[in-house]
C-alpha cells in the first residue's frame, strides 16, 4: 500500500497526477483569453497595475534615508524609469488587444522579448539591465495579480510557460485565494491540495464550482509531498496516495470511469423541469462568480443564477470597479443568460474575500468574519461601493430579468439604509435619465443568525429571502469557516441550524415572498430531501450539483417527505437527526 495523508476533501472527483509545489516568493504569470468586449478592460488594469507600482516606488523612494549609498536610490530612479519605458507599455497593450489575453500573461510576453535581446548582448554592464527588467515587471504583475505571487521549486526564473507546467498536475500549497483558484482554473490543473482553509472558504466552494477536486487542511503537506510525486487525489474521502502502486492505481481509475459514467446518464436530465412525483414545481438555480461561469452553468443545465457573487469583479480588478465598468460586466452575464434570471448580490467584500491591496480600509482586524463586511462595508461608505453598485444593477434589470440581493443583514435598520439608499439610486438614475428598473425585486440573504429570528420583519419589506447556510453554520456554531483545525463543527443537521432554516421558511410562507436557499447545504444531495420536506422550492447550487440535485427532486415526493421532516425537526441530539436523515435517504433513494 502507498503511503497516504489524510485532509478535508472539499470539492468531489479523484485526480491522478505529478505534484507541483507552490512556493510564494515570485508571481508566477498564468494565461487566459478574454473576449474582446473585455479588452479594454484588461488594459485599464494593466494602466492601473502600473500605476500601482510606481507609487510603490516612489513610497520607497521616499521613506530612503539621506545616508542611503546613491547607487540604491539610482536603482530605484533606473526601476522608476523602466515602468515609463513605452517598449514594455504600448507593446503590451498591443499584445492584449491583438491576442486578447491577460494583461499578466501580455506582459510576460513582452519581458522574456527584452530580457533575450538583453541577453545576446556583449556588454556586461547592460547584461545586468536585464535582471532589472525582470524586477519591475515582476512588480506589475504582484500589482496585476491579487493571488500572492507564486514560484516552484524546480524554476525560480518565472519566465517559462506556465500554463505547460501546470496542466494536468496536483497543485500543493500552503494556501490558495480565491483568486489563485480562478487564474488556475485556466491552466487545466487535475486538483489542489492546501496546508490550511476550510470546507466553506470561498477558495473551497471555487474549486466545487468549477470542478477542481481539492483536499485543504493537510499539514505540512509541501514538506510531505515531494515536486513531481505521481499523486493521487481523492476529493470524496479527503486522502492523498503517495507513489500508488500499480494494483492501486488501477482501482482509482476505474473509479474515475464509474463517476464518468453516472455524470453521463445524468445528463440526460440536462433542460428537464425540476419537479417532484407528486407535482410540485421547484426553482432550481445556479451560483456564479463571473459572467463567464454562465458558460459552464449551461454546460450542465439551461437555468438561471440565485447567486451572482459579485465579490470576483472586484478583487480581479483590485479595486473599486466604476459604475459603468461595473453594469458591462453585469449585462454580459444576463446576455449570456439568455432570458433567464440573474440575481445579482451586491458585493461581500471582507473576511476571505478581501482587496489585496487593504491598506484603505485601515489596519489588520483580527476577527474579519466578524468586522467590515459585505452590507456593513457597503454603508460605511456608500458613495464608495454601494451606490455605484446599486445603480449598475439597476440599470442592469432595465435590460432582462435581474434581481438585487443583499447579504449580511442582520437587523431591520440596516435593512431600512439599504433599501433609502436603493431609492436615492433611482432618484439618481432617473434625473440621468438612462434606463432602469425601477420595480426591480430587492431580497436579503439570511446568513446571521439575528436575520432569521427576526426574518418575519425583514420579509415584509423584501421580494425575496435567501438562506446563505455557510455563514448562517458559521456564525450559529461559532466556528471560523475557513480554520481547517474548527471545521468538524460544520453541521447542517444540528438543530439549532435547522431550526432557523425553518423559521425563515416559515417567514417566508407567513409573508408570500419566495424564500431559496443558495448555500452550500443547497448543493449537498444529502440534505435535499430534508429540505424539500421541510418546505424549501428554491435551491441555487454549484454548477457540478445542479444535475445530482435534480435527480434527487424528480425522485421524491413531498407528500411522503413533510411528516417525516417534521419529525426530524422534533429531534434535539445532532447524531439521531444524522441518523434520521441517512434512514430518509435509504428510504427513498
Ligand atoms: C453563504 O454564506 O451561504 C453564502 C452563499 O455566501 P458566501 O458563501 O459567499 O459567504
Ligand atoms: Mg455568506
Amino acid at each position: 500500500m502507498s503511503n497516504t495523508l489524510q485532509g478535508i476533501g472539499v470539492s468531489k472527483g479523484i485526480s491522478i497526477g505529478p505534484a507541483y509545489v507552490f512556493y510564494r516568493e515570485l508571481p508566477e504569470v498564468l494565461e487566459y483569453s478574454i473576449s474582446k468586449y473585455d479588452a479594454d478592460d484588461e488594459v485599464k488594469r494593466f494602466e492601473v497595475a502600473r500605476e500601482k507600482a510606481q507609487q510603490q516606488l516612489t513610497n520607497i523612494k521616499n521613506t530612503i534615508s539621506s545616508e542611503t549609498p546613491h547607487d540604491i536610490t539610482l536603482f530605484i530612479d533606473t526601476h522608476l524609469l523602466m515602468l515609463d519605458d513605452p517598449v514594455l507599455y504600448e507593446d503590451t497593450v498591443s499584445h492584449i488587444r491583438a491576442r486578447l489575453c491577460n494583461a499578466e500573461w501580455a506582459l510576460q510576453v513582452q519581458v522574456e522579448r527584452i530580457v533575450k535581446v538583453f541577453d545576446d548582448m556583449d556588454d556586461a554592464y547592460l547584461k545586468t539591465r536585464r535582471d532589472d527588467i525582470i524586477h519591475v515587471t515582476e512588480r506589475i504583475q504582484r500589482c496585476l495579480m491579487n493571488a500572492p505571487e507564486f514560484s516552484d521549486d524546480a524554476d525560480k526564473t518565472g519566465i517559462e510557460k506556465l500554463s505547460e507546467r501546470l496542466k494536468d498536475r496536483i497543485i500543493v500549497a500552503d494556501d490558495l485565494t480565491p483568486a489563485d483558484t480562478l487564474l488556475m482554473q485556466h491552466q487545466k490543473i487535475a486538483g489542489f491540495i492546501t496546508e490550511y482553509g476550510g470546507p466553506l472558504s470561498h477558495t473551497a466552494i471555487l474549486a466545487r464550482n468549477l470542478g477542481i477536486p481539492a483536499i485543504v487542511g493537510v499539514h505540512n503537506a509541501k514538506h510531505l509531498i515531494q515536486a513531481n510525486e505521481l499523486i493521487v487525489l481523492d476529493g470524496n474521502t479527503g486522502k492523498i496516495h503517495l507513489n500508488p502502486q500499480r494494483k492501486e492505481l488501477s482501482a482509482f481509475k476505474s473509479l474515475i470511469r464509474d463517476e464518468r459514467q453516472r455524470r453521463k446518464k445524468l445528463f440526460d436530465l440536462k433542460n428537464k423541469p425540476a419537479q417532484t412525483t407528486d407535482g410540485l414545481k421547484i426553482s432550481l438555480l445556479g451560483n456564479i462568480d463571473r459572467p463567464a461561469d454562465v458558460r459552464i452553468l449551461r454546460q450542465h443545465d439551461h437555468t438561471g443564477v440565485g447567486l451572482y457573487r459579485t465579490e470576483m469583479l472586484f478583487i480581479e480588478h483590485n479595486d473599486m470597479p466604476s459604475e459603468e465598468e461595473q453594469f458591462e460586466t453585469y449585462r454580459r452575464a444576463l446576455r449570456s443568460l439568455k432570458g433567464h434570471l440573474l440575481t445579482i448580490r451586491t458585493t461581500d467584500l471582507g473576511a476571505d474575500k478581501e482587496l489585496a491591496d487593504t491598506t484603505q480600509h485601515g489596519p489588520l482586524i483580527h476577527n474579519p468574519a466578524l468586522g467590515l463586511r459585505a452590507i456593513r462595508r457597503c454603508l460605511k461608505d456608500p458613495q464608495l461601493l454601494f451606490l455605484p453598485q446599486i445603480k449598475a444593477i439597476l440599470r442592469t434589470a432595465g435590460y432582462g430579468p435581474a434581481c438585487m440581493m443583499i447579504p449580511m443583514i442582520s437587523c431591520i435598520s440596516e435593512l431600512e439604509q439599504a433599501l433609502e439608499l436603493i431609492e436615492q439610486a433611482k432618484v439618481e438614475l432617473k434625473s440621468r435619465r438612462v434606463r432602469f428598473d425601477a420595480n426591480i425585486k430587492i431580497g436579503a440573504m439570511i446568513e446571521v443568525p439575528s436575520a432569521a429570528l427576526v426574518a418575519d420583519s425583514l420579509a415584509q419589506k423584501l421580494d425575496f429571502l435567501s438562506i446563505g447556510t455557510n455563514d448562517l453554520i458559521q456564525y450559529t456554531l461559532a466556528f471560523d469557516r475557513i480554520d481547517d483545525e474548527v471545521s468538524y463543527l460544520y453541521n447542517p443537521l444540528h438543530p439549532a441550524v435547522l431550526k432557523l432554516i425553518q423559521m425563515t421558511l416559515n417567514a417566508g410562507e407567513t409573508q408570500g415572498i419566495q424564500v431559496s436557499m443558495c448555500g452550500e447545504m443547497a448543493s449537498d444531495t444529502q440534505y435535499t430531501r430534508l429540505l424539500l420536506g421541510m418546505g424549501l422550492q428554491s435551491f441555487s447550487v454549484q454548477a457540478n450539483s445542479l444535475l445530482d440535485v435534480k435527480h434527487i427532486i424528480n425522485h421524491s415526493e413531498i407528500a411522503k417527505l413533510r411528516p417525516l421532516s417534521e419529525q426530524i425537526l422534533n429531534l434535539t441530539n445532532p447524531a439521531e437527526i444524522k441518523n434520521s436523515v441517512a434512514e430518509l435517504n435509504r428510504q427513498f433513494s
